[in-house]
């Protein structure tokens, strides 16, 4: 049978521009639907806004410590609305370059919500397109819970558009995001709450990490709320919000933004006409090579819950448009060794196991740890300390993980990802030559294991 495409693709994010712009440059006939921004959660409410609003946090910090270097900096003032407006200047741009991308890959956009109607065929804006493959890559969207008064509490999604930063925010979840914005809206000057109903937050993250970010924030004056959860959320006549807690106790706040998971993006996308089947959590069940139970279907990305970052589903959009069109150079995507930072105030960036994991694992480990006051930082009053952390396979001697808290962090543990995956050696990292004065040479340096 004849196909309109050889491959429709449904979302234009990261994984689904990757996947369509490869599969036309191997020749293949492909469109790719999309629904409300092209690039996007990552380009548009998710990394790059993120990140800006991360750079534009940090400026109080360097406004403050630059006293200590001779600068008698003017008072410092902050406009959100200059900031959300440059913001939004930039993602337009970024939504062009990824028009662009599409267009001169010879790729067929159509904009606008897809409905599959069957295995081959996708309905759009009243027209139906057969393909001989359809791709599902439609990400995932913030999942609040259903307590009273959730109407009143926004998600990510929200937070990029607000029209005025918040005097007093709460922030609700203990993972990348609830942590990323806290910092976000605390350096940006709001009051800022983190409440997370565990322990301790960043469950999944090497122990040592936690504590440390969990005293780092401390220290900066962010109020971090743990074995804490909202009972509901009442709107008072001022328009303020009392925060009531499982507990008792009450809190006060102009915004209360909930980051409590993703769920996959499957609404009115037409599954009930085809073969997919969902994992127990609901996400898109795939084998290894991101085939859905339905042959002619694939899917990719956060709708497929594997690992959401945007690396992650580049990687596999790349190995499907390979698979389908280049299948000599395919090669499956390797899952052990992502690095990953959040962009906290200071940076975590890690990669490879936790100690915890590596115990869990049956590894018997050596752990190399150092924390210090980050060089410039000693003329400042900042108080702030480094963490790096090496998790060694005490038989073996290789390198298992890499853990900062700092700055950069992120910037560097991507470098050491590139050693962890050559299977590095602590030998290795011992015989490489540091690169002084800077922070990142402490990680061949550290000698002395403190579990020695
Ligand atoms: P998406 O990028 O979500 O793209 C899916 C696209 O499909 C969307 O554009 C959507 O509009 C479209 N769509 C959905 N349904 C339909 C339909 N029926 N018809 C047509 N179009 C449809 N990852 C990192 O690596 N680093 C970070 O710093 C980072 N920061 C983040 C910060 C936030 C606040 C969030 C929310 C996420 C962040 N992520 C980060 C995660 C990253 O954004 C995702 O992992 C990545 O975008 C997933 O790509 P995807 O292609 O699966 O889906
Ligand atoms: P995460 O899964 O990272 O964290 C969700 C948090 O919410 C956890 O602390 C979880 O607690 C808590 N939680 C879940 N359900 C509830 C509930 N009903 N009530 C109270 N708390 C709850 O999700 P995020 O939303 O932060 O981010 C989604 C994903 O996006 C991330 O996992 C990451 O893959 C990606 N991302 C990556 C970034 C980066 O690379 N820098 C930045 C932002 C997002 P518990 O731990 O107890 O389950």
């Amino acid at each position: 049978m004849a196909y309109d495409f050889d491959l429709y693709v449904i979302g234009a994010g990261s994984g689904g521009v990757r996947a369509a712009r490869f599969a036309a440059g191997f020749g293949a006939k492909v469109a790719v639907a999309e629904s409300r921004y092209l690039g996007g959660t990552c380009v548009n409410v998710g990394c790059v806004p993120k990140k800006l609003l991360v750079y534009g946090a940090h400026f109080a910090e360097d406004f403050e410590q630059s006293s200590g270097f001779g600068w008698t900096p003017g008072e410092a003032k902050f406009d959100w609305a200059t900031l959300i407006a440059n913001k939004d200047r930039e993602i337009n741009r970024l939504n062009g370059i990824y028009r662009n991308l599409l267009v001169n890959s010879g790729v067929t956009l159509h904009e606008g919500h897809a409905r599959i109607v069957d295995p081959n065929t996708v309905e759009i804006n009243g027209e139906r397109y057969t393909a001989k493959n359809i791709l599902i890559a439609t990400g995932g969207w913030p999942q609040i819970p259903e307590i009273p008064g959730h109407e009143h509490a926004i998600s990510s999604n929200q937070a990029f558009f607000l029209k005025e930063l918040p005097k007093r925010v709460v922030v609700v979840g203990g993972g990348y995001i609830a942590v990323e914005f806290a910092g976000i809206f605390h350096g940006l000057g709001a009051e800022t709450t983190l409440l997370y109903r565990g322990e301790l937050f960043l469950r999944g993250f090497d122990g040592s990490v936690r504590k440390h970010l969990q005293e780092e924030l401390t220290k900066r004056g962010m109020n971090l709320q743990f074995n804490s959860d909202i009972e509901r959320i009442d709107k008072q006549s001022d328009g303020s919000l009392k925060v009531t807690l499982k507990d008792g106790r009450e809190l006060e706040a102009d915004c209360v933004f909930y980051a409590t998971g993703r769920r996959p993006m499957l609404d009115n996308l037409g599954l009930e006409n085809t073969g997919v089947k969902l994992d127990k959590k609901g996400f898109i069940e795939v084998d290894e090579q991101y085939q859905t139970t339905e042959p002619s279907i694939l899917a990719l990305g956060d709708v497929i819950g594997r690992v959401q970052l945007t690396p992650v589903a580049l990687a596999e959009g790349m190995a499907v448009a390979r698979r389908l069109f280049k299948p000599e150079q395919y090669r499956p995507v390797d899952y052990k060794m992502i690095p990953t930072a959040v962009f906290s105030l200071p940076n975590i960036g890690t990669v490879g196991l936790s100690e915890e994991e590596a115990r869990e694992a049956g590894h018997e480990v050596q752990i190399f740890e150092s924390r210090f006051r980050p060089m410039k930082l000693t003329l400042t009053d900042c108080q702030e300390r480094t963490l790096m952390k090496l998790v060694v396979d005490a038989k073996t001697d290789k390198v298992l993980g890499c853990h900062m808290v700092g700055p950069d962090a992120g910037e560097i543990v991507q470098g050491l990802a590139i050693a962890l995956k050559a299977g590095a050696t602590k030998r290795d990292f011992d015989e490489t030559i540091g690169v002084h004065p800077t922070a990142a040479e402490e990680f061949v340096t550290m000698r002395t294991p403190v579990n020695a």
